[in-house]
């Protein structure tokens, strides 16, 4: 079994037909076939040890999407990278990963090359988004045919780095086995349809454009509509031609700024990786029609709980995850380990079988991370209502702790973000000589909400501990490629506010 082999069954007949539309370029699914065939024959005779890891800090292209399939198919582990990571950034990757090739893009084979030499990598090619580079004119000479190298559901397939958002990313091992089980469960639960069209503008570095995404549309042999980088302007007028999108919640937020948004055809709105507003969702509604749909997930165990698909299965509800997927197990525990009450809020601990075998070279970690009964700390706080529903809270990395009392930073950002002249909001705790830590809100403030009176309002609408000591507005919150607020960023940045 290799997960190739599995995608590989899902395309169509007729392999001439379009797989992959992006800008004027057309690839069918043969291309994808043959392709991937010469770049794993390129792979397979630099005769690596098994288990080796392909390092790809590219930008992203239909032919890094061919080089993915490529590794899967020579037995390799692929090891995507955010091409936005600097020298400092990378030599820690691959000095953790150890790969045995690297990709990158040519405007940065230069100090690539040296840092990837300098720690014992033996080949590095060039991809760049225009289809060139030295990679494809090596593999260009190989034959386009391959038999995929036979792999066990439990062997690698990749290792995915965590976003970093709540500190230094850690490598998640994939299996083969991992990955199918993913992409089976969202075929049948979002019920992908044989003429449905993926519209693809998300980065295939993470999970969500590349496991989610890409994954979902190989196995059930869906055509494509391909964006190197997300442009609103540019995918509101591809989204006539489309039946399905997945998004982060910023995405949603730019093509709301769009004067035309014509979702006619479409089937399916898909939202994750951070918390979708509320707000964003009914406006969404509003404008185009479709209930988005927002369902949870991590590297580390790919996707876990959904907004139903079919109309049988429920309503989607703005603020809430959904149940767990089928096949994934998932409780609240409180932090003696006890499970919690209904609605109680506590860490949410998931299993199931596309559950990652643990933290690349972290076996403490690995081993902190799971439970004496096997399940996995997401790191997550949430809620079970009665029906199985799942709210995300926050993280439990993000809870605040202000003179003894637990402050959840979601629910505070939720009431904030209701005020009058807000834009959007982060809650973090800092530093404080009284508290330990105080409540403070990031904002910004489109509408000109003033501080005071934001800090007045919330007074009368929350308990008197969890209103931030300090509002402050900033004209952007920074976030990360994923489009995740780096709270991170904003505590150290204010750690000295009450100093
Ligand atoms: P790190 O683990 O390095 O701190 P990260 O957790 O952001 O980074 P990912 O694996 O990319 O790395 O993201 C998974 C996390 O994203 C989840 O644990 C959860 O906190 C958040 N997430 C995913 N989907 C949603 C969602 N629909 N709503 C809120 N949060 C979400
Ligand atoms: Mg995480």
């Amino acid at each position: 079994m290799n997960l190739y082999t599995a995608l590989r069954a899902g395309f169509p007949a007729d392999l001439d037909s379009t797989a992959i539309t992006a800008d004027e370029a057309r690839y069918s699914w043969r291309d994808l076939e043959r392709g991937s065939a010469m770049l794993a024959n390129w792979l397979g005779q630099l005769e690596l040890p098994a288990g080796s890891r392909v390092a790809v800090h590219a930008d992203k292209s239909v032919e890094g999407l061919v080089l993915y399939l490529a590794v899967l198919r020579a037995g390799l582990v692929y090891l995507p990278l955010n091409p936005a990571y600097q020298a400092g950034e990378l030599a820690h990757f691959i000095t953790d990963a150890e790969p045995g090739v690297v990709i990158c893009a040519g405007r940065h084979f230069g100090w690539v090359s040296k840092l990837a030499f300098q720690r014992g990598v033996r080949w590095v090619f060039t991809l760049n988004d225009d289809r060139s580079g030295t990679l494809l004119d090596r593999a260009a000479q190989m034959r386009d045919r391959q038999e995929p190298v036979s792999r066990q559901p439990g062997d690698l397939a990749a290792i995915l780095y965590t976003s970093g958002t709540t500190g230094r990313s850690k490598g998640a091992m994939l299996s083969h086995g991992n990955l199918l089980a993913g992409a089976r469960t969202l075929r049948a639960y979002w019920d992908w349809r044989p003429d449905d069209v993926l519209l693809h503008a998300l980065p295939i570095f993470h999970i969500h454009g590349l496991f989610v995404a890409i994954n979902g549309a190989l196995l059930n042999g869906n055509a494509m509509l391909w964006f190197n980088r997300f442009e609103a302007a540019a995918v509101a007028r591809a989204l006539p031609e489309a039946t399905l999108f997945m998004g982060v919640p910023t995405m949603y937020v730019r093509l709301l700024q769009e004067t035309t948004l014509d979702a006619r055809r479409m089937r399916l709105f898909v939202s994750g990786s951070a918390p979708l507003l509320a707000s964003t969702w009914r406006e969404w509604q509003a404008r185009t029609g479709h209930a988005i749909l927002e369902r949870y997930g991590m590297s580390e165990t790919l996707m876990l709980t959904s907004n139903p698909c079919r109309p049988d299965d429920g309503e989607r509800i703005p603020g809430t995850v959904g149940p767990a997927l089928p096949g994934v197990g998932l409780r609240i525990v409180r932090d003696d380990g006890q499970r919690c009450a209904v609605d109680e809020i506590g860490q949410v601990q998931v299993r199931g079988p596309s559950v990652f075998g643990g933290y690349w070279r972290m076996p403490e970690k690995t081993a902190e991370e799971f439970t004496a009964d096997g399940w996995f700390r997401t790191g997550d706080v949430g809620r079970l209502a009665a029906n199985g529903w799942l709210t995300l809270i926050g993280r439990s990395k993000d809870l605040v702790i202000s003179g003894g009392f637990n402050v959840y930073p979601a629910e505070v950002e939720g009431v904030i973000d209701t005020l009058p002249g807000v834009g959007e909001s982060a809650v973090i705790g800092v530093p404080h000589p009284d508290f330990g830590e105080a409540v403070v809100a990031v904002i910004t403030a489109p509408g000109g909400a003033a501080p005071e009176s934001l800090i007045a309002a919330l007074k009368t609408r929350i308990a008197a501990f969890k209103v931030p000591k300090r509002v402050i507005v900033v004209p952007t919150l920074p976030r990360n490629a994923m489009g995740k607020v780096q709270k991170q960023l904003l505590r150290e940045q204010h750690a000295r506010l009450f100093q």
